[in-house]
């Protein structure tokens, strides 16, 4: 993909700048945490993509509790956290730029439309100011964190899907390498009661391991990505919960991996 410079460039979260942002970067905890989903910011010049605060506040712009979670879990593990500060309607920075879902004109319970009827150029404007930066900074972290690091990613999943409850409780998802996953499931039963299923409620084919390919399948290093249901980190003392949780799986895991 070329940048294109004649681009206007989008305002980003007036906190932080930036379409992404690195906390603990020097942690040699042995992994990089990685929350794409966790800002529902959108930028003012997009009108709030036509959409009420009902949805703008919802599910449908983020991933609720993951990113704090993420933060817990990034002091745990002593691990670096990239986050993404841009919200998935804008650009789902766990989408490749060619795939429609990347900016998606229908989530499952509102039509977006801010992105109903977008062109190439704005494509390439949104391309340009969220994926590319979140991109090339989580390659850099991965690469000055080591090929020994894993990648974890944090995301949640909403407990009611088109009407059905999910059972899952704790999803596990993984591409072609399956190895932190493999080792996360194992152990899973000594740290949480939680109903912790493989590529659930999610799956590759699904699109959704388009992170992991890119920044651990592609690179030789363990990767994993979790999704907690909603509901069990819906305030702050939940999401510290499950980040010990997920501390003491993810820490046995990655030394049943080192052993191996
Ligand atoms: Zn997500």
């Amino acid at each position: 993909m070329v940048r294109d410079d004649n681009s206007p460039s989008m305002e980003l979260p007036s906190d932080s700048g930036s379409a992404v942002t690195i906390r603990n970067s020097d942690g040699m905890g042995g992994a990089v945490i990685v929350c794409g989903h966790g800002s529902h910011f959108i930028p003012v010049s997009v009108e709030n993509l036509g959409l009420g605060d009902d949805a703008l506040s919802s599910h449908v712009a983020w991933d609720p509790g993951a990113s704090l979670v993420s933060e817990h879990l990034s002091t745990l593990l002593d691990a670096p956290f990239v986050r993404g500060e841009v919200s998935r309607l804008i650009y789902d920075c766990n989408r490749p730029p060619d795939a429609d879902s990347a900016m998606p004109a229908r989530s499952e319970l509102f039509d977006i439309p801010g992105n109903a009827n977008i062109d190439q150029a704005e494509r390439d404007r949104r391309t340009n100011a969220v994926y590319v930066p979140f991109t090339e900074c989580l390659q850099k972290v991965m690469a000055a964190a080591g090929p020994d690091a894993a990648l974890v990613t944090i995301h949640s999943f909403v407990p009611v899907y088109h009407g059905k409850p999910r059972a899952v409780e704790l999803g596990i998802l993984h591409d072609t390498d399956t190895r932190l996953a493999d080792a996360m499931l194992a152990a899973a039963p000594r740290h949480t009661t939680m109903n912790t299923l493989r590529n659930e409620p999610y799956g590759p084919e699904d699109g959704v391991t388009h992170t992991l390919k890119l920044h651990g399948v592609s690179n030789g290093v363990p990767n994993v990505m979790i999704e907690t249901r909603n509901d069990l980190v819906a305030t702050p003392e939940a999401c510290e919960q499950v980040a010990k949780m997920l501390h003491g799986l993810i820490a046995e895991a990655l030394a049943e991996l080192q052993s191996a």
